[in-house]
C-alpha cells in the first residue's frame, strides 16, 4: 500500500500485550448519545431487561441499529432522558440468537443481527463516509480489515488476535458473505515476515478473497480515508466508484462473536497508556462502565494524572462521571504536574516533544518524550519551518492554510483543500510554535459545512419561489384564454 506523509511518535508508556479484566461494576451507565447517533429508549423506568435485548434504537443508514443491554439489569432513565442506568442483576453473558454457519447465512441476516447486535456503527463505508447502508444497497468490492494501531496508544490489532484468534478468523468468514461479486477481504498489517502475518497466511491459504496487505507503521495510517486512499494507489485495479468498507480487528472480532456465537456487542478492549500510566496495559471493560471504575482498575487518580477518551492526537479530556462506549478502545494518560514551567519551551531537551531539529529529543530516537498536561511557552508564530507539509497524510499545505484562516479568507483555505483535512492532528503535533492547527482547520471546517447549508437552503427557497411564479403564470394564461 502506498502511503504519503506520516509520522510515528515516539511516546512513553506503551501499553503491554496483557488484557486484565476490570470487574463489572453494580451498575452500568449507558449515553444515548454515541458514535454521532442519538438512540432513543425501548425500555421503561423500573423495567427488567435482559443481557442483549435492545435497550435503545437510533434510525439511520436505512435502517434501525440497537444498543443492546451489556448485562441483565434493571433500568432507571435519567431525568433529561440522555441516559439510562443499568443496575447489574446478571453480569453473565449467554447467547442471544441461534448460530448459522457462515455458508448458510444469506447477507440480510448477517446484516440485520449486526444491526440488532450494535455492531454495525463499527462498519465504516467509503461510499457514505460514515457507517453501510443496511438495506443492502450497498455491497462492497473490498472490506479492509485494519490490524494496525499507530496513534498513541490504541488497541493493536495483534493484541486482539492473541487473545481472540478463532473469533476474528470467525468474524472474516461472515464478512466475506457480505461481499459484493469477485470482491475481496485484505488483511492489513505490518510487514510480511511479521509471525501474525506468516500464521494469518496460513490459516487463510486457499481463501481466494483473502488478501494480505502491509502498511508502514506511520500514524494515521488507521484512518479510514487514508486507508481507502493508499489502497487505490496501490492497487491499480480498484476502481474509483468502488465501494470500500473498513473494519478494525476489534470489530471483526465482535463480529465473529455475535455471528458465530450469539453475543451482541457487551465489552471492549481498551488500551490504557501515555506517560502518566502506571501500569500501561489493556484492559477489558463492560460497556457502560463509570469511567471512575476503569481509572480505579488502571490504578490511576485523576486528581495526579489527566486522562484523554482516544489517542494521543485526537483524544478528549474525558470526565470521571462519563462511561465506557460502544466504540472505546483507548484512554491516554498525561501526569498532571503541579506547576508550569517557566519558559520551558527555550530548552532543547530530551524530553521536549518535537521533531524539530534543534531539539536534542530528535537524536536520541527510542521512546524518550515527556509529555504532561502543562503548557509551555506562550503563542507563537508560524516560522515556516514546514514540518506539517512533511508529514501531512493528505499532502496539504498546513502552513498555508493557516495564514489564509488568519486573514479569514477561508475561500483560499476552501480551494487549498481544507475539506480534505481528516483532522488527525499531526500537523498540530510536530509544530515546534505549537500552533493548534487541527482545532482551527476543524472549526474552519465547520463553518464552510454551515455556511454551505444555508447557501443550498436559499438555493431551495428560490428554486420553489420561481416554481409557483411559473405555475400562477401558467395558471393566469390560462385562465384568460
Ligand atoms: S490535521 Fe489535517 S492538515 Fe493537519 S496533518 Fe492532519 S490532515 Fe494534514
Ligand atoms: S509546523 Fe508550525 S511553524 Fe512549521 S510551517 Fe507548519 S505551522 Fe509553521
Amino acid at each position: 500500500m502506498r502511503f504519503h506523509g506520516g509520522y510515528l511518535p515516539r511516546v512513553a508508556g506503551r501499553p503491554s500485550s496483557m488484557i486484565r479484566h476490570a470487574p463489572v461494576p453494580d451498575q452500568l451507565v449507558i449515553r444515548l448519545r454515541q458514535g454521532g447517533m442519538t438512540y432513543h429508549g425501548a425500555v421503561g423506568n423500573g423495567e427488567t431487561v435482559a443481557f442483549g435485548s435492545p435497550l435503545a434504537w437510533a434510525e439511520g443508514a436505512g435502517g434501525r441499529i440497537a444498543l443492546p443491554a451489556p448485562v441483565t439489569g434493571v433500568v432507571s432513565i435519567d431525568a433529561d432522558a440522555s441516559a439510562l442506568t443499568l443496575k447489574v442483576t446478571n453480569a453473565e453473558t449467554t447467547p442471544v440468537w441461534p448460530r448459522q454457519p457462515p455458508e448458510r447465512i444469506p447477507a440480510e441476516a448477517i446484516r440485520e443481527s449486526l444491526a440488532c447486535g450494535g455492531l454495525w456503527p463499527l462498519i465504516w463505508s467509503s461510499r457514505t463516509g460514515g457507517m453501510p447502508m443496511l438495506d443492502g444497497s450497498e455491497e462492497p468490492r473490498r472490506i479492509l480489515v485494519n490490524f494496525l494501531a499507530t496513534e498513541p496508544f490504541r488497541t493493536r490489532g495483534k493484541v486482539v488476535l492473541q487473545a481472540h484468534w478463532e473469533q476474528v478468523l470467525t468474524g472474516l468468514r461472515y464478512l466475506s458473505r457480505l461481499l459484493a461479486e469477485y470482491g475481496l477481504v485484505h488483511l492489513v498489517l505490518t510487514e510480511p515476515d511479521d509471525p501474525v502475518a506468516h500464521a494469518l497466511q496460513k490459516e487463510t491459504t486457499g481463501q481466494v478473497w483473502m488478501h494480505l496487505e502491509t502498511a508502514p507503521l506511520r500514524y494515521p495510517v488507521e484512518h479510514p480515508r487514508v486507508l481507502c486512499g493508499a489502497l487505490r494507489r496501490g492497487d491499480r485495479t480498484v476502481k474509483p466508484d468502488e465501494t470500500i468498507w473498513i473494519l478494525d480487528a476489534q470489530a471483526v472480532q465482535a463480529v465473529g462473536a455475535c455471528l458465530g456465537e450469539g453475543l451482541p456487542l457487551h465489552e471492549r478492549i481498551v488500551a490504557v497508556g501515555g506517560p502518566g500510566a502506571a501500569n500501561p496495559g489493556h484492559l477489558r471493560v463492560r460497556i457502560g462502565t463509570p469511567l471512575d471504575r476503569v481509572l480505579d482498575a488502571a490504578d490511576l487518580d485523576e486528581t495526579r494524572q489527566q486522562v484523554l477518551r482516544g489517542g494521543l492526537m485526537r483524544g478528549t479530556p474525558v470526565q470521571a462521571a462519563d462511561a465506557v462506549k460502544y466504540d472505546d478502545d483507548a484512554f491516554f494518560v498525561l501526569p498532571r504536574p503541579a506547576k508550569r514551567e517557566f519558559l520551558g519551551f527555550v530548552n532543547p531537551g530530551f524530553d521536549r516533544v518535537s521533531i524539530l531539529p534543534c531539539f536534542a529529543s530528535r537524536l536520541t530516537g527510542a521512546a524518550d518524550r515527556t509529555i504532561t498536561a502543562s503548557l509551555r511557552g506562550e503563542r507563537r508564530p508560524c516560522i515556516a519551518c514546514g514540518l506539517c507539509e512533511e508529514v501531512c497524510p493528505r499532502g496539504l499545505l498546513p502552513q498555508v492554510l493557516h495564514r489564509y484562516l488568519y486573514r479569514d479568507a477561508i475561500d483560499e483555505a476552501e480551494r487549498t483543500g481544507l475539506p480534505l483535512c481528516i483532522g488527525c492532528g499531526l500537523c498540530s503535533y510536530v509544530c515546534p510554535s505549537k500552533i493548534e492547527l487541527r482545532h482551527e482547520f476543524a472549526q474552519a471546517q465547520d463553518r464552510l459545512r454551515r455556511e454551505h447549508e444555508q447557501a443550498q437552503a436559499v438555493e431551495t427557497v428560490n428554486e420553489q419561489r420561481e416554481e409557483s411564479r411559473q405555475h400562477e403564470k401558467e395558471h393566469s394564461e390560462d385562465w384568460r384564454k
